[in-house]
């Protein structure tokens, strides 16, 4: 029986994830006492072994390169804080979003996108590889924890969110979940928030973080509207540190872009007055937005970064070393994968019984993808080549 006081839904807007209207787990559980359904989402997924590993990943920058930098961790905690943040003014279900955003990038694999490229490239011929899929993966099948399931078994509408892309071939083994990617549809207002401050998250702080590695420059950084207009108004503000000028700086981004996509929502939300989340589903288009001109703004940045940044020689460099690694690991174990840790080597062999080579790959796949940064370096060194430098 719920009582008032533990009522997961009671403050909560009629277009918000209700665990009341829930399309529940695959495995059907009993309640818990006093904690909500999404909040054991959310638990269980900090509990979890993939979740610790976010530490030791890298968003953009190796994670030895320095104790500053953003890993996926931070990177996550990052994105839920501001995530909650809109939830709590909008009404929606902020134990939701909070689990979705912490487990959004569960699935990606050493080094970045370098090593999730490079993933991809070994696995073309074995179905490809994906790290939101992935998330999913980890989530539905990797985890091994309880006696009555594999995975988390999460509620539909935390996989709904952490399954942000998928590719139509991937949407069709994925039944209810699958669907918006085939038919068109949306997903519910909390998976919509924590893929915008997702990107709210990442710009802004690569903006830190690609200033502190000295790869960009306040200089080239004012050629972009949205940190110029905050930067100039800071000057202006007074003397403060240089560093000070910075973190200012990003936080006045952060909370400009954060308030736009608040209002702007909220008219959206106004307007359509969805009356549940199957109307939130039905719309044509996303009704967390941000507003035209601060979209504009956005990408903007997005551009910068990813010309000034992402393709910086130190950066490529890194990228490519990632490569090399990633590669080879996936290599080695394809080649032999009882030198893989023995559930792995297991699994591996299970897998290629079943279903032969694409099996196998995709065990060792699982293994490289779910390695952190140095535990990837240190098996690359150990099984190929001991004298690289990275
Ligand atoms: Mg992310």
């Amino acid at each position: 029986m719920v009582t008032e006081a533990h009522d997961p839904d009671a403050s909560l807007a009629a277009y918000a994830a209700r665990q009341a209207g829930s399309r529940g787990r695959m495995h059907a559980e009993a309640p818990h006492p006093y904690r909500g359904e999404f909040q054991r989402d959310r638990d269980r997924i900090i509990h979890c072994t993939a979740f610790r590993r976010l530490i030791y990943k890298t968003q953009v920058f190796v994670n030895h390169e320095g104790d500053l930098y953003r890993t996926r961790l931070t990177h996550s905690l990052e994105v839920a804080q501001i995530a909650r943040t809109v939830a709590r003014e909008l009404q929606l279900n902020e134990q939701l979003v909070e689990a979705i955003c912490l487990a959004h990038d569960l699935g990606h694999t050493p080094f970045g996108h370098a090593g999730q490229d490079a993933l991809n490239r070994c696995m073309r011929n074995y179905g490809g590889f994906e790290h939101n899929l992935q998330s999913l993966r980890v989530v539905d099948e990797l985890e091994d924890r309880y006696a009555a399931f594999r995975g988390l078994n999460l509620c539909f509408e935390t996989r709904e969110g952490i399954l942000k892309h998928c590719s139509r071939r991937n949407a069709r083994r994925l039944g209810a979940l699958g669907e918006r990617f085939i038919n068109g549809g949306q997903p519910g207002l909390e998976a919509q928030l924590a893929n915008l401050a997702d990107a709210i998250a990442y710009n802004n702080h690569d903006v830190d973080d690609g200033l502190r590695a000295g790869l960009i420059t306040v200089d080239e950084l004012c050629s972009v509207d949205l940190f110029r207009l905050e930067y100039e108004q800071i000057c202006r503000d007074g003397r403060i540190s240089p560093r000070a000028t910075i973190n200012e700086t990003v936080r006045a981004m952060i909370n400009r872009i954060v308030s736009d996509l608040l209002e702007t929502t909220r008219a959206n939300l106004h307007a359509a007055a969805p009356a549940n989340i199957d109307a939130v589903r039905a719309n044509p288009e996303p009704l967390v937005q941000f507003s035209p001109d601060t979209y504009a703004q956005h990408m903007a940045l997005k551009k910068f970064l990813r010309e000034s940044l992402y393709r910086h020689e130190r950066v490529l460099a890194m990228t490519q070393r990632a490569d090399k690694v990633v590669a080879g690991l996936f290599e080695t174990y394809f080649n032999d994968p009882a030198v893989m840790p023995d559930e792995h080597a297991g699994r591996a062999r299970r897998w290629s019984a079943e279903q032969g080579e694409a099996g196998q790959a995709r065990a060792v796949a699982d293994y490289v993808a779910g390695m952190t940064d140095r535990y990837a370096l240190s098996a690359y060194k150990r099984l190929v080549d001991a004298a690289i430098d990275f």
